[in-house]
């Protein structure tokens, strides 16, 4: 059992296990309510987006996990309980590109028996890069699948090719939004991420493609994450910036906030059906907001996306250990958890002291 293991038995000890549905609700340090779950299923990606899986770094010499090193979906479905147990309503399937990982439509049907502690069906969404999505859309739908969320940096094929580093045309992604939109698995986000001077000129062609949709096109800031070549502060477009770019053609009115934990600032188009939110991560955090936890393909449990280590979560795993002791473990990391990394790295911007230090890879998290 690793150093981080242990601490976390030894805060289990102390944990008093839950009894009903409100004291089951975990919370943090912070007060802050153990809502959501990220779940990565895969390291590897089929693309190499130049913002999160440079082909220099993620190259034939790169290891990736073996399958034997990955999470079987047993172990899923382990992890999932104890954290719905805990209070977590959404489970979103991340990657790398999670529609590589093979039976995952087998494992969504399992995730989708299950109920929230309020007896609610679980919200059971996808970020997919949208490659693999067109012929899989119904099967996923079939499953059980809520929701997805396509990541789509252009509509420009030469833009969308340098920053994917994939030799794919839109036309491909596109497919796969349509097809998810038209077997309901709706309403389908569509995230951009934006960086200056590199595909910042693309802002006004998608909301333009997206606004006579139901979709909702989402921008996001450029973050520092591990894996992020180049990033610099003079690299990121900001929301205020980016809603700047969208206002000199599109009027937005602002739309209603019906979650308080949802990373988006939502707008609606004066004229439209679509809606344009941006994720403004870097200039404005809200890690005050932040309900979500993480768990790598080799069972390590982030409680933030910029943190250097995770919590093992392998020794709770095996077959003949409790679910209830996994579900210990969770909430003790969850009660200690302090992160706020956004907030604290713009203070440290705005005070002059610079940059940050080397976080977890997003492909091995998921966003
Ligand atoms: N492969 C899937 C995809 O691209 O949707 C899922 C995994 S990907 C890591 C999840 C999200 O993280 C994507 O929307 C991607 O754009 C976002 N992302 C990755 N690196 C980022 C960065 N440096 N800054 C902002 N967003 C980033
Ligand atoms: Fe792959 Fe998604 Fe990362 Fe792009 S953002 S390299 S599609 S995991
Ligand atoms: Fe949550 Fe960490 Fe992001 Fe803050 S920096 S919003 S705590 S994941």
């Amino acid at each position: 059992m690793n150093a981080v293991a242990e601490a976390i038995t030894a805060q289990s000890a102390v944990t008093a296990r839950p009894v009903d549905a409100s004291a089951a609700a975990a919370r943090d340090s912070h007060d802050r309510p153990l809502r959501d779950l990220r779940l990565s299923v895969i390291d590897q990606c089929n693309f190499r987006c130049t913002y999160c899986m440079p082909r220099e770094v993620f190259d034939e010499h790169y290891r990736f996990l073996r399958a034997s090193e990955r999470l079987s979906f047993d172990q899923m479905m382990k992890i999932a309980q104890a954290f719905v147990a805990l209070g977590v309503e959404k489970i979103r399937i991340t990657g790398g590109e999670p529609l590589l990982r093979r039976g995952l439509e087998t494992f969504i049907e399992r995730l989708a028996r299950l109920t929230t502690l309020n007896g609610k069906p679980l919200d059971i969404a996808l970020t997919t890069n949208g490659s693999l999505l067109a012929a899989r859309a119904r099967g996923l739908r079939d499953a059980g699948l809520s929701r997805v969320t396509v990541s789509l940096d252009a509509l420009d094929d030469t833009v969308f090719r340098r920053m994917s580093d994939v030799d794919l045309p839109v036309a491909r992604i596109l497919d796969g939004i349509e097809q998810a939109q038209a077997v309901g698995l709706a309403p389908v986000k569509v995230n951009t991420v934006i960086e200056r001077g590199v595909n910042d000129n693309q802002i006004l062609p998608l909301v333009q493609h997206f606004k006579s949709s139901d979709i909702a096109l989402r921008f996001i800031e450029f973050m520092d994450v591990g894996g992020a070549a180049g990033w610099s502060n003079s690299t990121v477009l900001k929301a205020h910036e980016m809603r700047a770019i969208v206002e000199t053609v599109f009027p937005l009115v602002a739309a209603d906030r019906v979650d308080a934990s949802a990373t988006s600032v939502d707008y609606r188009h004066v004229d439209g059906q679509g809606t344009v939110g941006f994720i403004a991560s870097v200039s404005e955090p809200f890690c005050g907001q932040c309900s979500r936890a993480r768990v790598s393909a080799d069972g390590q449990l982030y409680t933030c996306l910029f943190a250097t280590q995770g919590a093992d979560l392998k020794p709770w795993l095996g077959e003949a250990v409790p679910g209830e002791h996994l579900q210990d473990a969770i909430h003790a990391r969850w009660n200690a958890r302090d992160d706020r990394y956004s907030e604290l790295n713009a203070d440290r911007r705005r005070a002059g002291t610079g940059k940050s230090w080397p976080t977890v890879r997003m492909s091995l998290v998921g966003g």
